[in-house]
């Protein structure tokens, strides 16, 4: 019998009813036995769902407060001092306070948060565990063993769940005094023995072990450590399944195949190649999982083709053949049976949590059942919508592909260089030096937000809409030119998110109501999903930003989204590579941009906030992707003449390893996030000579904080030694649409203040 199992399930409900229950907590609105009752409520009801799908072994383990990794620190006791209560084991309060930070308090002192980061290449956000060299682990939560007894109270058959001991070393940083955090592994090694001696006396069988950085470049101590680790809990009295996902294992294969454990699991979506490989190199006594069923996205398997592959398999396995998804479904919402809206046909090309842990099932018992008459109806449907999807005029537009078809080389390049360019933009701009001016967005107050609430709902006509956003607008030209900037933004306050603003413009974009995906903590996003050729039907900024131009003399510069960002934050189709969706997102966003100048609009910043989110996680793989990332942003930037200047913004400062491609980017100008590396990103100038304008951000917007001038002057000086003054550009970090005017206002005040200062040093100087 092939067996079928489920690497996880999302835990946040189809209703997010962990985010509000969670949320409720903190507010003080319920008690932690009603959250806890939440957390018990989900869980069984998340079990139950997949084993009426017919997923023989249920994931426990995959629900989490918070975060999974916070769960592995707790549960190894790694509770950094500054939330330890002395001696006593941490509590519920103790995991969110490593998760939020403690705000200071007249009494005890506060605590920063432990620091986050993207899971692998989803986005996905998790703990980063703090790690020191006099690191003592000791098992300290029990969660993990009372919900593998609540589900065996339940009459599960279950499969805990762990991230394995090298994958959570490797995600964690070294704090104080710098050492090899493989040195915590024999350490470490101890706690997994008696978590799984503590499971297979609660009747356990098999453990599935996350150990995903298999599918990484992994350095040769690292390698070696594999083979140690698994040697030593070799004795351990529970059959071990590792869990590796998200791209392929290539050299690591051999190792992977031959630690001594029980299974392997391997990522069939991402990496199909290794299939044929796996088979030769799998010891005869292991089982073999098979992620066939994609967990990073929303479609339906294509059920007759991957049974392919899965009928080989069993010929050659048996009974060691496990099928599964291709990794844990915390990537992919919860229920497609909420989504009543969407027409009939784009239902049918769609599966979330559920509809997948049913294909896993329908895939094992096509296997072990073929002539089964629910087999047959579920492998007839799945042809139907293949045979839908592959003629759907509403997917193949030969329009795009003509014209995408017909694009050339010159077509990605500007007019002239940029040396040739600057001038023209110079002249016609008549910029100070250090022209100052900010990412885009200024402050969504509670009344732009209820503005747009009661726009969606009906309540507020389109009209009325459009009087109270202009309002807002006027009202931030306003500001800007009270505070003296230089390059004025219209303040982004008619748009919810960057990406879907744009998405509800676009044709080929479809919008599900309860497709939520957790990014972080209590945080989902809900992404919009590419499904068919892109078309821009009509102009989707020009109006406001040409109303914001007429507001001012100065000039304005207008917004957009890129198309890698478009990109990454949708769930993209799985019928057309990547780059060719960039590349269908980089004409329409085009249009919009030779739009723009038409209006008479000089500066368009063409946002690539998740440019670096692309990058492959093997290194081997990242120069295709940036070639293609950095052309599509080409293609979308050089519809305009020399004079138009293009200013694009990125998010993040580990910028030293692709600063070649953010060059190939020409864009006029960029800019960039900075302060809280205290400009550590401009070491890459040292050897890189940038070639464009840049505008390292001289304040952090994340923080309430409003540096003084001096403070910003001095980043601006030390900018200034790396790059040359008539580069540089005066900005935030990013956006200020978390902040409230006060302290917006109050930031942009001494930002001028330091840009003036600086321009009368520099006066002096030349
Ligand atoms: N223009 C956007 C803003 O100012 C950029 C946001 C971002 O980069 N994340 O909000
Ligand atoms: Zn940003």
């Amino acid at each position: 019998m092939a067996v079928a199992h489920n690497l996880g399930f999302p835990r946040i409900g189809g209703d997010r009813e962990l985010k509000k229950a969670v949320e409720a907590y903190w507010k003080g609105d319920i008690t932690e036995d009603n959250l806890r009752q939440v957390g018990r409520e989900l869980r069984a009801k998340h079990w139950q769902l997949q084993k009426d799908a017919g997923i023989d072994l249920v994931p426990v383990g995959d629900f989490a407060w918070y975060d999974q990794v916070l769960t592995h620190s707790l549960t190894f006791g790694v509770v950094p001092e500054r939330f330890a209560t002395a001696g006593e084991k941490p509590t519920l309060d103790t995991l969110f306070a490593m998760a939020r930070g403690v705000v200071e308090s007249s009494c005890c002192g506060g605590a920063h948060a432990q620091e986050m980061t993207k899971w692998f290449d989803t986005n996905y956000h998790y703990l980063v565990p703090e790690l020191t060299a006099d690191l003592e682990f000791a098992l300290s939560w029990e969660q993990l063993f009372e919900e593998v007894d609540e589900a065996l109270a339940l009459g599960h058959k279950v499969k805990p769940v762990v991230i394995g001991p090298l994958t959570w070393l490797w995600l964690g940083k070294v704090k104080g005094e710098e050492f090899n955090k493989l040195d915590l592994l024999e350490k470490l090694l101890p706690i997994y023995g008696q978590i799984f001696q503590r499971l297979a006396a609660q009747g356990v069988e098999w453990v599935q072990i996350d150990e995903p950085i298999l599918s990484l470049d992994l350095p040769q101590d690292w390698k070696n450590a594999f083979e140690r680790a698994y040697n030593l809990l070799q004795a351990e009295p529970v059959k071990k399944l590792i869990a590796t996902y998200f791209s392929g294992l290539e050299d690591n294969l051999g190792l992977a195949a031959g630690l001594p454990v029980d299974g392997l699991h391997l990522d069939l979506v991402r990496a199909p190649e290794q299939y044929p490989t796996i088979l030769d190199r799998l010891p005869a006594y292991k089982i073999l999982s098979l992620g066939v069923v994609n967990g990073r996205n929303v479609w339906r398997c294509d059920l007759e083709k991957v049974l392919a592959t899965l009928k080989h398999a069993h010929e050659r396995l048996g009974d060691r053949l496990w099928v599964a998804p291709s990794c844990s479904l915390l990537h992919s919402p919860v229920d497609l049976a909420r989504e009543e809206q969407l027409d009939e046909e784009l239902q049918s090309w769609l599966a979330f949590a559920v509809q997948k842990t049913e294909e896993v099932a329908i895939l094992a018992q096509a296997l072990n059942n073929p002539d089964c008459a629910k087999v047959q109806a579920a492998l007839a449907q799945s042809r139907t919508v293949q045979e839908s999807r592959a003629n759907s005029p509403r997917i193949h537009k030969p329009q795009v592909q003509a014209r995408l078809a017909a694009v050339t080389a010159a077509d990605s390049q500007r007019t002239s260089v940029f040396a040739e360019r600057i001038k023209l933009q110079r002249e016609r701009l008549d910029l100070p030096l250090f022209p100052t001016t900010t990412i885009g967005s200024f402050p969504q107050t509670k009344e732009i937000r209820a503005a747009r609430l009661a726009y969606r709902q009906g309540k507020l006509s389109e009209v009325d809409y459009q009087q109270a956003m202009q309002a807002e607008i006027q009202h931030a030209v306003k500001v800007q030119e009270e505070l003296g900037l230089d390059v004025l933004v219209h303040g982004e306050t008619e748009r919810n998110d960057m990406v879907e603003y744009f998405a509800e413009q676009l044709d080929g974009y479809l919008f599900t109501r309860f497709g939520w995906v957790q990014s972080y903590g209590t945080r989902c996003v809900k992404p919009a999903v590419i499904y068919g050729d892109i078309t821009r039907p009509q102009a989707m900024t020009v109006e406001w930003i040409a109303y914001a131009q007429q507001q001012t003399d100065k000039v304005l510069k207008g917004m957009l989204t890129g198309p890698v960002t478009m990109l990454m934050w949708s769930f993209p189709r799985e019928d057309l590579s990547r780059e060719q969706q960039a590349r269908q997102l980089a004409l329409a966003i085009r249009d919009e941009v030779v739009d723009l100048e038409a209006a008479g609009i000089k500066i368009i910043q063409i946002d690539e906030a998740a440019f670096r989110e692309g990058l492959p996680l093997r290194r081997a793989e990242w120069q295709a992707y940036l070639d293609w990332a950095t052309e599509s942003f080409r293609l979308t930037a050089s519809g305009v003449c020399d004079e138009t200047q293009i200013h694009t913004h990125m998010c993040y400062s580990e910028f030293n390893d692709v600063i070649d491609s953010i060059a190939a980017m020409d864009a006029d100008v960029i800019t960039i996030e900075t302060s809280r590396s205290q400009m550590e990103l401009l070491d890459a100038f040292e050897t890189f000579h940038y070639p464009n304008d840049i505008g390292p951000g001289v304040y952090d917007i994340h923080s309430p904080r409003v540096p003084d001038s001096e403070e910003m002057a001095n980043l601006l000086r030390k900018a200034a030694k790396r790059i040359a003054v008539e580069q540089l550009w005066v900005n935030p970090d990013c956006g200020l649409k978390t902040r409230g005017w006060p302290e917006a206002k109050a930031a942009l005040e001494h930002m001028v203040a330091a840009a003036k200062q600086l321009r009368k040093e520099y006066a002096k100087a030349v």
